[in-house]
């Protein structure tokens, strides 16, 4: 279609994220004008491994970057779930719901990811601003007008807050009442040398109401969780962590003890306390829209923030390829991604709430609930997630 068709002809996203990238890739690939605009001066993630599901996969496999993901990162089709001291407890494959040669998950570093999809959506032609971001929007039934913190100012036919857990634009075009809420949820996490055995998803409850989690990411490195409950959601002190982690893992032995009494001040333990983001629908006002975090942050349980911020660029790509009138455009996508994203988040919450509010003065009852349920848990949610978005 020539340019002077098209109703999309310069679209500007707010974030350069994995939602934001993916979608700049997509559409810069179609002969759309894509800028984007990010806060930070250097788009690198912050963060460590990201586990990606069937959902996430297809995803990149339509944008062909799967191979590029499966070079950076490590495959895997089986989790199995241990007790404190390592014994195993059930385990549970994921079916290869894209084909035989597929694995069910595709993990990858963060930073890994983000560099894939960085230099895709540059190589589309999408043109990046960074130390950037919006101040002010206003608009007309035919776009929309931007000004941004350095004084620059333009007009767009769609504008996509992709900015986010703690997204600007949400705030710009929805007001302060949406604020990231706190779960009682902190997560801990640490990047070590893969021991040679883990080759899947290794799942740990503790008899202290944590959980743990050995994740591989690379042929060479691995990532461990723990999911603590805390009482508030503050920031700790960095020079803490390593002190308070280990204090989390006392109880453990097996993987989870090996790579506790390894860890020292050399290790860079990245902590956050869990938050969601509960922004009713729609999320749109006119021609801007909210994607990813920025309109659906949930827990990491069932790990699936990056896979929808993923899947929105997909759908969103393909509603402006069919060159739907902005009105249309927007419902389709609010009803092709309200009722799943609710889906990952309150599946997310309720697996950590099972998990972690556990009567634990009942360990082997607890063990023989997980023994009983997580298999069909995640039988479900494979299948759900499996379906076309
Ligand atoms: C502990 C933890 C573990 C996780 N593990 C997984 C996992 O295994 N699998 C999975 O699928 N998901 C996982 N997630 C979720 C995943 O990290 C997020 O859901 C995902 O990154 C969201 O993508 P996004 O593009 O919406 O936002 P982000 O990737 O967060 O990108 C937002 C971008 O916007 C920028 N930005 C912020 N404000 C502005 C502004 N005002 N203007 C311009 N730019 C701005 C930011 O700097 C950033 O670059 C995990 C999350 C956590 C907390």
């Amino acid at each position: 279609m020539s340019k002077q068709a098209m109703i999309y002809k310069r679209v500007l996203i707010a974030g350069a994220g994995i939602g934001g990238m993916a979608l700049a890739t997509a559409l810069a690939r179609r002969g759309i004008e894509v800028q984007v605009v990010e806060r930070r001066q250097q788009a690198s993630a912050i963060g460590v491994g990201i586990i990606q599901h069937c959902n996430a996969v297809r995803v990149l496999q339509s944008l062909s970057l799967l191979q590029d993901c499966q070079a950076a990162g490590f495959q895997a089709d089986e989790r199995r779930y241990h007790d404190e001291s390592g014994k195993l407890i059930v385990s549970a494959y994921s079916a290869r719901s894209l084909g035989p040669d597929i694995p069910a998950f595709h993990n990858v570093p963060r930073v890994a990811l983000q560099g894939i999809l960085e230099r895709a959506a540059l190589e589309a032609g999408t043109q990046l601003r960074t130390g950037d971001s919006i101040v002010a929007i206003t608009q007309d039934s035919e776009g929309v007008d931007v000004a941004f913190g350095s004084g620059a100012s333009a007009r767009y036919d769609l504008v996509v807050g992709a900015d986010g857990i703690r997204s600007g634009l949400r705030r710009l075009l929805f007001g302060n009442e949406w604020e990231p809420q706190f779960t009682g949820f902190g997560f801990w996490r640490v990047t070590v040398p893969r021991l040679p055995n883990l080759d899947f998803m290794g799942m740990y409850h503790g008899s202290n109401s944590t959980k743990a989690g050995l994740v591989p990411l690379t042929g060479e490195t691995m990532y461990l969780f723990l999911v603590s409950n805390e009482p508030a959601n503050v920031q700790m002190d960095p020079a803490s962590h390593l002190r308070v982690l280990r204090e989390y893992l006392a109880p453990y032995g097996g993987d989870v003890g090996a790579v506790r009494d390894m860890l020292n001040a050399s290790h860079e333990i990245v902590y956050s306390p869990a938050e969601q983001v509960l922004l009713p629908q729609p999320w749109y006002v006119g021609r801007a829209l909210l994607i990813g975090d920025a309109a659906h942050a949930g827990m990491p349980h069932l790990a699936q923030g990056a896979a929808m911020a993923l899947e929105d660029a997909y759908v969103l790509d393909e509603l402006v390829g069919r060159q739907l009138p902005a009105p249309v455009l927007m419902e389709s996508f609010m009803q092709r991604r309200f009722e799943r994203c609710l889906y990952s988040q309150r599946a997310s919450l309720a697996i950590a709430n099972s998990e972690q509010h556990s009567d634990f003065t009942a360990l082997s009852k607890h063990h023989d609930h997980l023994r009983e349920s997580l298999p069909g848990i995640w039988r479900s949610s494979d299948m759900k997630l499996g379906a076309q978005p």
